[in-house]
């Protein structure tokens, strides 16, 4: 099938071209961006230019930041094309509500993708859980967002969440694998005093379950999900790529390869069977820690 990137940036560059590079499902027909283009493909700066010209794309996957993205969506759909999102899929609840409704309404494919998903054993770590007593959760994602996110402006603008923007990656897992659904009781959030976003978090849910975000953090990286039960441990870290359990190796791959090949490899099976999948359960744990949690100023931050 053939398939447009818009927005040429960071995730795009580093993931998305080589993952429909590498697909046998897929052609990078065209890309669209201000900017931004990948060598040899045909390169727009209008959305609506690139769909008129080339009628035979039949997939749009969206790659810019979460503030623009739902204009471009709705555009997509509106022109009756499949619409792939990347992650968080809108900036408000709402706004994955009203891009699901259109879409139904369209008989296009809409996918809210999730890569952190996709990591090597998240898979394993929900089918192990399935049965298990959960006694304690807790998730530690703690990385730098200057190596991340190097000049983005835009994670510490209203929509951009913040260090919400990879904590919901580790909430992704975290519905995912749990068998049984928690929801927030209480959060603190640290914005820096010239900064409209947090930059680090800490979330308290049923179940005894907690998380901890911090884009301070400075050499290794620390994206680990640890679930108590009463028949072991189960720790995954490198975001889901390696698991133990009680302490013993369940498994290991390399971070994040076979996150985005994972996530084309679902997108074409949805638009085969004419499906969709939006689910917004991570996201709604967001929304809920920026309406209950209590904010703290921190000290400035600069790149
Ligand atoms: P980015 O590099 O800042 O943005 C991607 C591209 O989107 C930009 O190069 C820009 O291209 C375009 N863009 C930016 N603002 C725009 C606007 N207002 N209107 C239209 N286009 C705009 O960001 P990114 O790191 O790739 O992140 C994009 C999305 O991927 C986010 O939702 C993020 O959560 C997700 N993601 C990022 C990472 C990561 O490691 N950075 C990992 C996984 C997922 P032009 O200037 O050429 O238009």
């Amino acid at each position: 099938m053939k398939i447009a990137l818009v927005g040429i940036g960071k995730i795009a560059r580093d993931q998305h071209v080589p993952s429909i590079t590498a697909s046998p499902d897929w052609a990078l027909a065209a890309t669209c961006s201000r900017a931004g283009h990948i060598d040899g493909i045909p390169a727009y700066t209008d959305l609506e230019d690139m769909m008129s010209a080339h009628p035979d794309i039949q997939v749009v996957s969206l790659c810019m930041p979460p503030v623009p993205r739902y204009e471009f969506a709705r555009k997509v759909i509106a022109a009756g094309r499949h619409v792939m999102l990347e992650k968080p899929p809108g900036v408000t609840l709402s706004e994955c509500h009203a891009l699901e409704d259109m879409a139904r309404a369209a008989g296009v494919s809409i996918f809210a993708t999730w890569h952190s998903r996709e990591a090597a054993r998240v898979s394993a770590a929900r089918d192990w859980l399935q049965d298990k007593e959960i006694t304690k959760t807790h998730i530690t994602w703690r990385e730098d967002v200057r190596t991340w996110h190097p000049n983005q402006d835009w994670v510490f603008e209203p929509g951009g969440m913040g260090v919400m923007d990879p904590g919901i990656n580790a909430l992704s897992v975290m519905t995912k694998i749990l068998p049984s659904p928690v929801h927030l009781l209480g959060a603190e959030l640290e914005f820096p005093a010239n900064r409209q976003m947090p930059i680090a978090v800490q979330l308290q849910f049923t179940g005894n379950t907690t998380a901890d975000f911090d884009w301070r953090q400075t050499g290794p990286q620390t994206w680990d999900v640890e679930v108590w039960t009463t028949a072991g441990k189960l720790h995954l870290t490198q975001g889901g790529a390696h698991m133990t359990i009680d302490g013993k190796d369940a498994g290991h791959d390399p971070a994040i390869a076979g996150e985005y090949p994972a996530l084309y490899a679902q997108m074409a099976d949805l638009v085969a069977r004419g499906a969709s999948e939006m689910d917004v359960s991570p996201l709604r744990h967001v929304a809920d820690a920026f309406m209950l949690g209590k904010r703290v100023q921190v000290e400035a931050f600069d790149w």
